[in-house]
């Protein structure tokens, strides 16, 4: 016998629709106008491959990426070969320099320190980018620190400062007072240096309007899908297969502490994805504490409908109540979608008490992967973009939930 293939072994699937993709980063740069739209690509682009997810974008006319760490910019290079790569944890240490060399990457300058190991250590004109703390108290340096370093170095030109950045802390709430504390700090010093770029908004930061969208806006998680917007598709759905259809009778009970019990004769969809692959447990249907003040977890969506998920999530299986779908609806081997389409990853996210990011970037290891349509890129003569054009995304309105 032939060996399996990885999709008949798997029990998850996660699928990564790379036209999406493409066509949220045509919405993002339709909505911020004159700006250019840069592409966050941390963390493995979220989870999602941060390769396939650049190269796509990069066909879709994103020039800018930013990653956390330097060892992410290394393995994201070959795939954007023209491309700027930002490295947002910036050099770390001294021995970091020529690897950031080697690799033709961009160190974000977090601190002083930062600009000392810069001018000791950096191959000579090495480009950087610095960032201003506004407001937020995580990386950066303080806004003075900042005017006095730009002040002197304009004069002297010793380092090359190819962007300034600083980061919101409260974008998703637009009506924090924070947001325009920071936006504030941020174009006063921005101005005082007409020759830099500039970048201010993430994703949520986009919404809250064009005075935040400075020169470059650095959006992540709304090229994934996850902000929920209209005109803003889907990216990732994860699928689990469905590996055992029971009864379970009333009167009886349903996996690990006999958490769900059953008030009528029960079909049970059991789904071999876990907390291992991402499924936080916070989003069991019963018997954990979060459900206390909640009365329900999490859905799936099989056979054209949601079926609520049953007692808790455990490691590598989930049960679903699927009574109510028709005896034929679902059969052992059908998938079970856990987020994507049917089921937003932001409700998804709310149903675990936690944020599409999270959900993302804990996928796990165990899914089969697949990017359907391949080698997704830009379709010619601006097709992609008239049809953006006709979408509905806006800015100032949201509906994920606040961080
Ligand atoms: C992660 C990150 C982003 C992207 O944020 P989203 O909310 O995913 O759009 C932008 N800038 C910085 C500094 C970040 O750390």
């Amino acid at each position: 016998m032939e060996a399996p293939s990885d999709f008949e072994i798997a029990s998850g699937v996660l699928k990564i629709d790379l036209g999406a993709l493409g066509r949220n980063y045509l919405a993002l740069k339709h909505l911020c106008g004159p700006a250019e739209v840069a592409a966050v690509v941390k963390a493995d682009a979220y989870g999602l491959g941060a390769e396939p997810v650049a190269r796509t974008l990069r066909s879709f006319g994103c020039r800018r990426f930013f990653v956390a760490l330097p060892e992410e910019g290394r393995k994201l290079r070959p795939s954007v070969p023209d491309a700027q790569i930002y490295v947002l944890s910036g050099p770390r240490s001294a021995g970091v320099w020529p690897l950031l060399h080697a690799h033709d990457l961009i160190p974000v300058l977090n601190s002083t320190a930062d600009i000392e190991s810069c001018r000791q250590f950096a191959p000579d004109r090495l480009p950087v980018a610095i960032h201003v703390d506004t407001g937020m108290n995580r990386l950066g340096l303080t806004p003075s620190e900042a005017l006095e370093f730009l002040t002197a170095n304009s004069a002297s030109r010793e380092i090359d400062v190819q962007l300034l950045m600083s980061h919101l802390a409260c974008a998703d709430e637009p009506s924090h007072p924070l947001n325009q504390t920071q936006q504030r700090e941020f174009m006063r010093l921005a101005q005082a240096f007409p020759d830099i770029d500039t970048s201010l908004a993430n994703s949520a930061g986009i919404m809250l309007g064009s005075d935040y969208t400075g020169k470059i806006t650095r959006p992540g998680i709304a090229l994934y899908g996850g902000l929920d917007l209209p005109g803003l598709a889907p990216v990732a759905t994860a699928l689990a297969r469905i590996l055992q259809i029971r009864k379970g009778r009333a009167g009886s009970t349903v996996g690990y502490g006999g958490a769900a019990g059953l008030n009528r004769d029960t079909r049970i969809a059991v789904a071999g994805l876990g907390y291992a692959d991402g499924l936080h447990r916070a989003a069991s249907g019963a018997g954990i504490p979060a459900r206390a003040d909640r009365s329900e977890g999490a859905f799936g969506y099989v056979g054209g409908r949601r079926a609520p998920l049953l007692g808790r999530i455990s490691m590598d299986l989930t049960a679903f109540d699927i009574t109510d779908l028709g005896p034929d609806a679902v059969r052992v081997g059908d998938f079970i979608e856990m987020f994507g389409p049917n089921i937003g990853i932001a409700e998804f996210a709310r149903s675990a008490k936690t944020i599409p990011y999270e959900i993302l970037t804990g996928v796990g290891r165990r899914y089969h992967r697949v990017y359907p349509g391949g080698n997704v890129e830009a379709r010619p003569n601006g097709q992609d973009e008239g049809a953006i054009r006709a979408s509905n995304l806006v800015f100032g309105r949201r509906s994920a939930p606040a961080r």
